[in-house]
């Protein structure tokens, strides 16, 4: 065995090792807690793989997410060399079947340029599925919606788009279930199995897929063409899987299919499942102890993470699950480490106040520093918590990375990306209809009515968007529009042709990704100024925008260029046959729609000293050495304050919130901070989350806001005097209060106990009832 090998494999415990070294042909099943080193030992099997004689191109090792696939590549890559991990296939789920369905398009009725639907996408043709159904139901009987005129027509579309979310919900839980139209027919869901075909037809019509798709072709292409099954069953003579519990079951089926052959390693923690409203399913587990009869399981017990203290507090939250498939006894080694700190703010500005402060603290170049920006994270439940950081981080210069999909939502990107998919054989009206968006220089009103006239004649006459706008700019229907509108039209339709023709003659997609970008109307940027976000705040000079957008993506471009995509490979071909780089931008939107669509964080390597903003989901599988989790509050953990039984607004249980402040937990090594706010950007007052009294009082320290006791030391007991500051439009003014409506003070016994003064945003203060009892909480 190579030095660098048994090097790496010697630094392994026991049980790390038996699983790494494990008979190639028995099924193995890896359980373990976080920080237990499942990754790390995932990393040791690859490397026993190749050391047994399995060559890198017949292994398979499937991640999460596109960030943990190219890292695992960057780990291997550093012990094997980077030319044979180039030659290894380490890839997510999705890649994986995309590249699948499209060898194999025409078996699914598709051509091989078949389209992807994201999320607008597939609202959209859900929508449709639905006035599909709504005009059968009319045609039955005369009371469904019907589009008369267009006011009529505007409420039918709010009408449809409401109805859309639910069934959107419904799609995407029967695809990931692997449910049929028929199945639903057969348990008497007639409306159910309406939808379902309806939709399943308009992507068809269409040529394109849904991301769930993708997962239930492969499935049906392997499982019902022998050729097809033949050859991947060639292809790949080991199988590994991380993340193991966030697969769905129609993932599993894959899986299932692809190791018929036994040599397959699972590697998960079902107490990490947090995407059960992706279809993940930890039932996945027993079905693989089902299914692979002479499997062997092993434990990792020990985790070389978090302190003590770090893993005695998320254990016994963890414990208050009910339903949990394995227990498990996690130990570990490390110090025990300081207390948790359990931090109450007023609001969440007073919440990002206290996280500078510790950030710079830490990470300053002071004595107390003890790390790097880059080995800080703040993790939030949801996206938008993360904006109070971005801004209060760029004014304090404090170096950040948010991670990628949020760099891919900004709609200046968007528009980049739109222009690129125009090009591409079978192009949907999508694109088009965000590139009219942002090219159009038009008041807003005046744009809005272009593109509704435009949508409206595409649908009189049963055509496309791209078909009816160039009806109409190339004046074919006249009258309708001023001469700016229609100049500014038609100059639309011009840079299309440009950007196609580029497209076609330049063999190299950084040229083209450059050019096009250089297109994209300067108004339109000034109006997207929220495009700094992704920067790290760096650059906050405006005109610098289009630059960094464009170094990212092009950054992006090379990530891609040198992964092992075959229609990357293309390139040179492509560049030799001087047909432009149309098959190669081809796979690079490919790579980037899963990039978009996907929850997970794409960690860039760039901005290794930064602090890490990102949402609890995307944190998965990573560390840091300081962890703050912000607003862990009643209406983000969980999300919905009021559960209506177990179930919140988006599926998913209390048990599977308690998962998510786990993971949060668990990412930390040396130093976890949880914060709560008392109140939201509305003056609402906010209870703290219940998970927190469920970390042992000896495990944390809780750190409450300063109380009216420390800054009134003499108020006497059942009276008090505040100076209260009303906010600024109701003509700001100080008055001694007694009893007031206000925020529904009222005083009562014992004052300097019953009353808190909180500081608000703006300078503003208020009085709040903090009763004793709710104090008890923590
Ligand atoms: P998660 O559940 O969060 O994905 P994991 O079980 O995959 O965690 P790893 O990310 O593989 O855990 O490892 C966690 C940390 O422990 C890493 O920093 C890794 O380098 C370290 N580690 C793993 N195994 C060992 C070992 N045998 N000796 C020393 N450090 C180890
Ligand atoms: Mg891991």
């Amino acid at each position: 065995m190579p030095d660098e090998y048994s090097k790496y494999l010697q630094s392994l415990n026991d049980q790390q090792l038996e699983a790494a070294c494990g008979d190639m042909s028995t099924p193995l099943l890896i359980v373990a807690g976080p920080g237990s080193g499942k990754t790390s030992t995932m990393v040791g099997r690859v490397l026993f793989l190749l050391n047994e004689g399995i060559s890198p191109s017949n292994i398979l090792a499937m991640t999460f997410t596109t960030a943990a696939a190219s890292e695992m590549r960057d780990r291997i890559g550093s012990i094997v060399g980077k030319a044979t991990a180039k030659e290894l296939t380490i890839s997510t789920f999705h890649s994986f079947s995309l590249q699948l369905c499209r060898s194999h398009a025409e078996k699914l009725e598709r051509t091989s340029e078949f389209l992807i639907y994201g999320h607008g996408q597939q609202r959209r043709a859900i929508i449709e599925a639905v006035r599909l159904l709504e005009n059968e139901k009319s045609k039955q009987n005369d009371n469904a919606c019907k589009p008369v005129d267009d006011s009529n027509r505007m409420r039918c579309l709010e009408y449809l788009k409401d109805k859309s979310k639910k069934w959107q919900k419904f799609v995407t839980q029967a695809k990931a279930s692997g449910k049929t139209p028929a199945e639903f027919r057969k348990i008497g869901d007639e409306i159910g199995a309406a939808i379902l075909e309806n939709y399943n037809g308009i992507l068809r019509s269409c040529n394109a897929l849904d991301y769930h798709d993708l997962i239930s072709c492969s499935v049906k292409l392997l499982s019902t063409f022998p050729e097809v099954f033949q050859e991947y069953q060639d292809s790949w003579k080991a199988i590994i899987v991380d993340e193991f519990q966030d697969t769905s079951a129609m993932q599993y089926s894959l899986l299932q299919i692809l190791a018929s052959h036994n040599r397959i390693t699972i590697v998960g923690d079902d107490d990490q499942s947090i995407f059960s409203f992706n279809g993940a399913d930890i039932s996945g587990f027993d079905s693989f102890r089902k299914d692979f009869l002479n499997y062997k399981e092993i434990r990792l017990t020990r985790n070389y993470r978090s302190t003590r203290c770090i893993v005695e507090a998320a254990s016994s939250l963890i414990q208050h699950n009910v339903k949990r498939c394995q227990l498990k006894n996690v130990q570990t080694d490390n110090s025990h480490g300081s207390k948790i700190i359990i931090k109450e703010c007023h609001n969440e500005d007073a919440q990002c106040a206290f996280i500078i402060d510790k950030i710079l603290e830490h990470a300053s170049n002071g004595p107390a520093s003890i790390c790097s920006y880059g080995s800080i994270a703040i993790l939030y439940r949801r996206q938008v918590s993360g904006k109070v950081f971005q801004t209060a981080f760029r004014e304090r210069k404090i170096p950040f990375n948010i991670h990628g999909v949020a760099f891919y939502r900004k709609k200046v990107v968007r528009a980049i990306i739109a222009m690129l998919r125009t090009t591409l054989p079978g192009c949907d009206d999508g694109p088009y209809r965000r590139v009219f968006k942002a090219f159009l220089l038009l008041e807003k009103e005046e744009k809005k009515r272009v593109i509704d006239h435009i949508d409206k004649i595409s649908i009189i006459r049963k055509c496309s968007f791209i078909s009816a706008a160039c009806d109409i700019f190339g004046a074919k229907i006249s009258g309708t529009f001023k001469r700016s509108q229609l100049t500014q039209g038609r100059k639309v339709l011009l840079t299309l042709e440009m950007i196609s023709k580029l497209v076609r003659r330049e063999p190299s997609i950084s040229a083209v990704i450059t050019s096009v970008a250089n297109m994209v109307p300067q108004k339109y940027l000034l109006e997207q100024r929220a495009v700094v976000d992704f920067d790290g705040g760096k650059l906050l000079n405006e005109d610098n925008d289009l630059r960094s957008v464009l170094q990212y993506l092009l950054a992006d471009v090379t990530d891609f260029l040198s992964t092992k995509f075959t229609a990357a490979k293309e390139e040179g071909n492509v560049d030799q046959d001087k047909k432009g780089c149309i098959n190669v931008l081809k796979a690079f939107i490919d790579y980037i729609s899963e990039r978009e669509t996907e929850n997970f964080r794409t960690q860039r390597h760039d901005n290794e000293n930064s602090v890490t903003l990102t949402t609890i989901h995307q944190s998965k599988g990573l560390e840091w050495d300081i962890v703050f989790v912000a607003k862990a509050n009643e209406t983000e953990i969980p999300l919905v304050h009021e559960f209506n039984g177990a179930v919140n607004e988006k599926g998913t249980s209390v048990e599977e919130e308690r998962r998510l402040l786990y993971v949060a937990m668990t990412r930390a090594r040396k130093k976890l901070f949880i914060l709560y706010v008392m109140m939201d950007a509305n003056w609402q007052l906010l209870q703290p989350s219940r998970f927190l009294k469920e970390i042992p009082h000896h495990l944390r320290e809780v750190q409450a806001e300063q109380s009216v006791q420390d800054q009134h030391e003499n108020i006497p007991e059942g009276t008090a005097q505040f100076t209260i500051n009303l906010p600024r439009e109701e003509n700001c003014c100080e008055t001694d209060l007694v009893s007031t409506d206000f925020l529904n003070v009222q005083l009562s016994g014992a004052a300097t106990e019953s009353m808190e003064l909180l500081e608000a945003c703006n300078g503003n203060s208020f009085l709040r009832r903090f009763s004793v009892e709710d104090r008890s909480i923590i």
